[in-house]
């Protein structure tokens, strides 16, 4: 056996890049506090050292995690939750006494959970800072989200799907009166895609609205409504009162429950576009929820009209990538899921540039599916997902992984990365042609 197939990724990691790793991540912090054990902090200094080196990692969430012994600074970066720097107990209590000042939290140990907020002016930009505390064992834990704008909103096509995904998502939108579903579980870049679509559809002379819960982004000239339960404004009656408005196209934000399920039908229903997101595995799996959520067969067959399932993954670092052959791991897992193994992959040694993760910014993996005359027969037959999905494969049509394999030879990613998205197909077992 040889030696990679012996260790995990950190351990690798750890190997290669030894105490080097993470050194380029929170210096200001660092200066601060490393070997400064007795170091305190009484004029709140730390908090800006850490809130400018988070945001110049790009990390989403910072965490100040209390263990016996110990505070543990990790921060989130394209997704994965990377540990930074241990600080002293004493340190980690003012740091975090600090942070609940700022977003109005009573600072004294609770038992309850507790959130607040607190906008931070750096470098001409306003962040707006959302702290929840949760009482651990050891102390409180802090988590801060980072709720940064939206980068400038991309066009569909430059999203990362591929051309004739593309293709279909304009007919789509051409034509009126059908369900256009985003799906893919949380932080898999659904809204991202979706507001790339409501954008483009403002350039066109239609009457865009959303109803949302709660509205994420704020697009100038579309008509955006949040939903209010406690003053009576829900799905159901939102869904009625947006249609008087006679919109061409409603976003909905999310299907999460039966109202909202029933709220989408009745607006595809009186003949306009919907466009949503919902959770699944993949886009055949959204036949699944939309059935747990109370709509029957005939309802989901003559309303949804697409459905876009996506992942995000990590995009591999420019400056410090390397050829090299898939691992016996990665060799298997292609196996077993019936794909031809690639001779050539690239993987990341980690450099400055890229805080030395080996991955610099993150990427789209998509499926879109168009279901067929074939597909609606079977929905209506209510056949289950996995037969759906076996029609899919027998026509050849392209998977996330199809797409993810093709990012995966271009250079782009890792198939490690696509390994932990968990896109495999679940009971497939390919047959030799
Ligand atoms: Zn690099």
């Amino acid at each position: 056996m040889s030696q990679d197939t012996r260790e995990s990724p950190q351990q690798h990691a750890q190997r290669r890049f030894g105490r080097r790793l993470r050194e380029h991540i929170l210096v200001e912090f660092r200066e601060l506090f490393a070997d400064h054990d007795d170091y305190e902090d009484d004029e709140g200094l730390g908090v800006h050292a850490l809130l400018r080196d988070a945001v110049k990692a790009r990390a989403s969430d910072i965490h100040i995690d209390p263990f016996p012994g110990h505070y543990q600074i990790r921060l989130r970066i394209d997704g994965v939750m990377i540990d930074v720097i241990e600080i002293s107990p004493e340190q980690g209590q003012r740091l975090a006494h600090q942070f609940k000042v700022l977003a109005n939290i009573d600072p004294l140990p609770s038992v309850n959970c507790d959130e607040g907020r607190f906008s931070y002016d750096m470098n001409e930009q306003s962040l707006d800072l959302r702290v929840t505390a949760v009482p651990c064992v050891s102390g409180d834990k802090l988590a801060i989200r980072v709720l940064s704008p939206p980068q400038a909103v991309k066009e569909v096509r430059q999203l990362g799907i591929h051309h004739k995904g593309v293709e279909s998502i304009r007919r789509w939108m051409d034509a009126n009166g059908s369900m256009f579903l985003v799906a893919g579980p949380t932080g898999s870049g659904k809204t991202t895609t979706l507001y790339a679509l409501l954008h483009e559809l403002k350039l066109n002379d239609s009457h865009v609205i959303t109803l949302e819960e709660p509205v994420e982004y704020e697009v100038p000239g579309i008509n955006q409504i949040q939903v209010n339960p406690t003053h009576d404004l829900t799905f159901a009656n939102g869904s009625e009162a947006m249609l008087r408005l006679d919109p061409d196209y409603v976003l909905i934000g999310e299907i999460r429950d039966v109202p909202s399920a029933r709220a989408a039908v009745n607006i595809a229903t009186s003949g306009r576009a919907l466009m949503a997101t919902l959770h699944s595995r993949d886009a055949v799996g959204t036949i699944t929820a939309l059935r747990n959520m109370g709509l029957d067969d005939y309802e989901i067959s003559s309303n949804l009209g697409l459905v876009a399932a996506q992942r995000l993954v990590r995009m591999l670092c420019p400056e410090c990538k390397v050829e090299d052959k898939p691992d016996d791991i990665e060799t298997k897992w292609l196996q077993e899921q019936g794909r031809e193994v690639p001779a050539k992959v690239w993987r990341s040694e980690g450099c400055p540039a890229c805080n030395d993760l080996g991955y610099k910014g993150r990427l789209g993996i998509f499926e879109i599916w168009q279901p067929t005359e074939q597909d609606f027969a079977m929905i209506l037959n209510h056949e289950d997902e996995h037969s759906l999905r076996h029609a899919l494969i027998e026509r050849g049509e392209m998977l996330m992984l199809d797409d993810g394999l093709i990012k995966v030879e271009e250079g782009l990613t890792t198939l490690r990365e696509l390994l932990q998205t968990g896109m495999s197909l679940p009971g497939y077992r390919p047959q030799k042609s």
